[in-house]
């Protein structure tokens, strides 16, 4: 293996330990950031994702909550819910956890929280403001992935990246900011005929696509950072991402590995959005 790893885990300790001395000066203040999960149904990813940042919120000292409903629950609850949270002055971020059951309109639903305490950036007001190259609470996985390039010293300007995936929360954000930060960009999609003539230009590369092997060594330039965003679980129980990580490895100069990777930072993020709510929403009721 050539490339070196990007270790997510390593880079979101160090984001939740700031977080945490962060959160402790905030709680003297007497702010203790706080955050509040929605979680509908029982699907067993979305669990487990919600148990994640639990955790991290108690490794940050920042206060979590978390409010359960049935699948088959209707959508005003849940905006009855978003509401009172809208409204909870302890409360300074909430995440709506995703997917949602069917009969429940996803945008009607994230589009009720209130836009300084959405910690997913997921609202059409942060979606705008990061357009727009305003202050936002941006998308925490596009937002880990920008942190690791930056703490890991990987160069972005003037470089030519390639963004695999036009999604609303992974593949349009990550095009964003790194066009704000001087890359010149190219966003691929499924219908795209020649994956490998873009990949094999770019000096950087992320691949959220949720297709295991989509991107294989081959398809890259000698030296490129690759950044692994995709979470698959294969048929024998594994869990994969989107780049074929040997073939990959042996020809990048950095690697993200699945797990350990991108995931770690997208948790850490939202501790970090959180805990940035909670001094922003202080600093505005301080002001009036
Ligand atoms: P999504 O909404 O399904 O979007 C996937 C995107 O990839 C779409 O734009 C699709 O193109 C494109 N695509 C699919 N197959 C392709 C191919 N063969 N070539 C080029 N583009 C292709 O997924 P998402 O929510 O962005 O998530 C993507 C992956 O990242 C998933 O595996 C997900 O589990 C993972 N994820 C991980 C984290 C994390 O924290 N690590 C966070 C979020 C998501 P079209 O638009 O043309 O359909």
């Amino acid at each position: 293996m050539a490339a070196s790893l990007i270790d997510g885990a390593a880079l979101s300790r160090q984001v939740l330990g700031e977080m945490r001395t962060q959160a402790a000066a905030l709680s003297a203040a007497g702010v203790r950031p706080g955050l509040a999960a929605i979680l509908i149904g029982a699907d067993p990813a979305s669990e487990i994702y919600v148990r994640n940042k639990t955790r991290a919120c108690e490794e940050a000292g920042v206060h979590s909550e978390l409010h359960r409903f049935a699948s088959d629950c209707s959508e005003s609850e849940v905006i009855d819910l978003i509401a009172r949270l809208n409204a909870d002055i302890n409360i300074h971020g909430i995440l709506v956890q995703l997917p949602l059951p069917r009969q429940l309109n996803t945008q009607r639903i994230l589009q009720t929280v209130r836009p300084e305490k959405d910690v997913d950036g997921f609202s059409w007001v942060n979606l705008g403001a990061l357009v727009a190259g305003g202050p936002a609470l941006a998308p925490c996985t596009p937002l880990g992935i920008m942190t690791m390039l930056e703490r890991e010293g990987i160069e972005i300007e003037g470089r030519d990246a390639v963004v695999i995936g036009r999604s609303v929360i992974v593949g349009k954000p990550i095009a964003l900011m790194l066009i704000a930060r001087g890359a010149t960009v190219t966003v691929c999609n499924s219908k795209t005929r020649d994956l490998g003539l873009y990949t094999s230009r770019a000096d950087i590369v992320v691949v959220a696509a949720g297709k295991p092997g989509v991107v294989n060594g081959a398809m890259l330039k000698r030296g490129a950072v690759v950044i692994d965003v995709g979470i698959n679980r294969l048929p024998n129980g594994k869990l994969a991402g989107d780049v074929d990580f040997d073939s990959a490895a042996a020809v990048a100069s950095r690697i993200t590995p699945v797990p350990g990777g991108v995931g770690r930072m997208t948790v850490a993020m939202l501790i970090s959005n959180t805990v940035n709510a909670a001094r922003q929403i202080a600093a505005a009721a301080g002001a009036r």
